[in-house]
């Protein structure tokens, strides 16, 4: 049930290949060049060029054989729906499948593993590594007692200083009470904070139980049709539409949630690790409500298929209705599990990129 720790990579990528992508022959890189929609046949099959823009006044136009659309989730869907001069809908969205089942992993501190013997694994890691252990459900259990994917992230309580505790107490309780929620759901919500930061205050000052470790989890969000994204009245510097995201979930979002979380509990239980005392509760039905937090992992919103009504782009990820644009990037994902999505992203693109090649030459 344990799975191996990772950490994240301190390089931004564009310091990394930066020196790579100057030297390399086949490759332009146009900085602060804005592509702002794309022009196409009267048929709207074919892209004919891209318009750029620049914020200061500059325009030109792109053209090649084949597109990619690679923006990421939120911008690929903004620029296909703002490009509507022969669809009206947007361009690949006769369905009505652009923009929508926007899908992010939701994000939230659930509460505690009390462990029955520590030893010296809560002492924690090096300041600068930041490594977690991860706790999840396996494939076969997930699928026989039919819950959501979850992902476990347990990390030692001392993270946190006394000011930072009392600082997320006040911002979350701020936000709750802002918000237009009915009274019963702040003072639940205002109450559940309350509890994180007795634990925080606890931990750091030796009143608790040091056999805890905080427990993070990462939800697989199900596909939802609703939870969009679509274009705003307002538009921004270039005088493009700006987007509205309404990011939702399905009604059975919560209780497989919850069942994955019973689930996890008992086997962490049963296995002699220790017990989960879950300190958050759950409601997807008013996410404001509920303490969860995006994971900054937008999805969705081109997914791929075969069926042109329910997906944006076909197995090569080439949108159904036209013939030379295609899009890379987590947006065409159908579903999104918990996993962080750019290794997949890029298997992904390295695939289109073989594709593509196959087609040039
Ligand atoms: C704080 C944070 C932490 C993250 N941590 C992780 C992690 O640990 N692991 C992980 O797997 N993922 C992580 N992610 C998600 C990861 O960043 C994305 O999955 C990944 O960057 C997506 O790659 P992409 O190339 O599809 O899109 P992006 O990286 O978003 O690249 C899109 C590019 O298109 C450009 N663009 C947009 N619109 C236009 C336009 N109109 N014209 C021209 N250019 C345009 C943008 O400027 C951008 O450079 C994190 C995200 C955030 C914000």
């Amino acid at each position: 049930m344990i799975g191996p720790s990772f950490q994240h990579s301190p390089d931004a990528v564009w310091q990394v290949y930066r020196s790579e992508l100057e030297r390399a022959e086949n490759v332009h890189v146009y900085l602060w060049a804005n592509a702002v929609g794309f022009d196409t046949d009267p048929q709207g099959v074919r892209v004919t060029g891209i318009p750029v823009k620049t914020l200061n006044g500059l325009t030109f136009t792109v053209k090649a054989r084949y597109y990619v659309l690679s923006a990421g989730s939120i911008e690929n869907a903004r620029l296909l729906l703002l490009s509507n001069q022969s669809v009206r809908a947007g361009l690949g969205n006769q369905h009505d499948v652009v923009g929508r089942y926007f899908n992010d992993h939701p994000m939230a501190r659930i509460g505690k593993i009390v462990f029955a013997d520590v030893g010296e694994a809560l002492e924690g890691p090096p300041k600068s590594k930041g490594i977690r252990g991860v706790l999840t459900l396996s494939t076969a259990g997930m699928r026989e007692k039919k819950v959501a994917r979850v992902m476990g992230m347990v990390s030692p309580v001392s993270k946190m200083t006394t000011r930072q505790a009392l600082s997320y107490f006040w911002k979350t309780s701020k936000r709750i009470w802002n918000n237009e929620e009915d009274l019963t759901e702040k003072i639940a919500s205002v109450t559940s904070a309350m509890g994180r930061l007795q634990n925080d205050l606890g931990a750091i000052h030796g009143w608790s139980d040091t056999q805890a470790a905080y427990l993070d989890v990462v939800i697989e969000q199900l596909p939802c049709r609703d939870s969009r994204v679509t274009l705003s009245d307002e538009v921004d510097a270039l005088g493009l539409p700006k987007v509205v995201l309404d990011w939702r979930f399905v009604p059975e979002q919560e209780e497989l949630t919850q069942r994955a979380f019973q689930l996890m509990a008992e086997q962490i239980g049963a296995s002699g690790l220790g017990r989960m005392q879950i300190t958050e509760s759950l409601s997807f039905a008013n996410p404001s409500a509920f303490l969860f937090r995006s994971s900054f992992h937008h999805m969705g919103t081109t997914r791929m298929g075969t069926d042109p009504s329910i997906s944006v782009v076909d197995p090569n990820s080439r949108v159904h209705t036209v013939d030379n644009l295609y899009i890379a990037g987590s947006s065409v994902f159908p579903t999104t599990g918990v996993s962080n999505p750019t290794l997949t992203i890029v298997a992904m693109t390295l695939r289109l990129a073989e594709h593509l090649k196959a087609k040039l030459v």
